[in-house]
């Protein structure tokens, strides 16, 4: 018996792409179904974000048509990760495999195949990655590779080049499910889920038709999300600038205590110059610490999941427990 294939695309004012984005989509799923791939009873499953456009009526039709088409709507524009988050957790009542995709089809969908191949060689996590970012202007480029270096510098955990394209199994979403945080980071996330990964390249094209949903805005808020859901390291560096200008407080009093004692100095300088440093830096070490609280506070208040259980011998099949 093949596995049931869910690909879950998250769409937002996508008219001008869907039915081609449908179609595509739909040929995919009919030669892997054909191919004896996946089983008949897979889905592609569509999530409207709130559009305003006629984004829902095209999704409505489609599954009208063609049962292979499917949809969730949610009652108003809540990002893409969200999107994607909530036709995630759907699918797994009765998807073995998800695939997430963009609706513009930029990432291609021939990689499928490949990914689905990757997850019957026994890998639960299968990540879409990037070869090269050629139709990408030079701008977005430079942004997002630097997005990923900073992550890095920062301790995240993150697959280089690696979007939004991937594949997870049952389990994996099931233990996704467990991640009870608002601001979400799917890039981040998946990684700490563990289990058995595989990397499949892909050239990156074009959007084809349509805008991106991406502005320079939501780019920034995006990436501003991914390092303070991630990294306490921000708020280390308070403490480490508190040091800092301790330290420097030192040699200050030094230098000011010698500059008055050679009579180099006008009165009340040396205090003043003194406590100025001084109380700076105490109060900078003294933030650092409550920051360090606060970043403990936050981290306990996401509840995230301390571990996970890959195989129990108890149990054949583990039932999803969040619903
Ligand atoms: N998207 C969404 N909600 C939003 C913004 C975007 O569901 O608020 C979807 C969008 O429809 C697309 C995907 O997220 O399927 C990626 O968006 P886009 O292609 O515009 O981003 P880019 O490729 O420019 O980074
Ligand atoms: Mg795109």
């Amino acid at each position: 018996m093949s596995e049931v294939l869910y690909i879950v695309v998250p769409c937002y004012n996508e008219e001008e792409v869907l039915p081609e984005t449908a179609r595509k989509l739909g040929e995919k799923l009919d030669s892997l179904v054909g191919g004896g791939l996946v089983s008949p009873a897979s889905r592609i499953l569509f999530v409207n974000d709130g559009s305003c456009d006629g984004t829902w009526a095209i999704i409505t039709k489609l599954h009208r048509q063609n049962p292979h088409f499917s949809g969730i709507c949610l009652t108003r524009n809540r990002g893409h990760q969200n999107a994607l988050m909530a036709g995630m957790m759907e699918c797994r009542k009765r998807a073995d495999i998800m695939i997430s995709m963009d609706a513009d089809l930029q990432d291609d969908i021939d990689a499928v195949d490949r990914m689905v191949e990757e997850y019957k060689k026994g890998h639960d996590i299968v990540y879409g990655v990037r070869s090269s970012r050629k139709t990408d202007t030079f701008f977005k480029r430079f942004t997002a590779e630097g997005f990923y270096k900073v992550m890095k510098a920062l301790g995240v955990e993150l697959v280089f080049n690696h979007a939004d394209y991937r594949l997870l199994s049952r389990r994996a979403l099931n233990d996704l499910a467990k991640y009870r945080e608002v601001n979400l980071f799917l890039r981040g996330i998946i990684p700490q889920l563990g289990y058995d990964t595989a990397v499949v390249p892909y050239e990156r094209k074009e959007r084809f038709a349509g805008t991106s949903k991406y502005p320079l805005k939501k780019m920034l808020s995006f990436a501003f999300d991914g390092i303070t859901s991630f990294s306490v390291k921000p708020m280390r560096l308070i403490i480490n600038a508190g040091v800092l200008v301790f330290l420097v407080s030192i040699i200050m009093m030094v230098y000011t205590l010698n500059a008055k004692i050679g009579g180099r100095t006008v009165s009340g300088w040396t205090s003043l110059m003194g406590s100025i440093w001084m109380i700076g830096g105490i109060q900078l070490l003294c933030l650092g610490v409550i920051g360090e609280y606060i970043g403990k506070i936050y981290s306990e208040s996401k509840h995230r999941p301390r571990y996970r259980i890959r195989e129990n011998l108890e149990e054949d099949e583990r039932t999803p427990e969040d619903e």
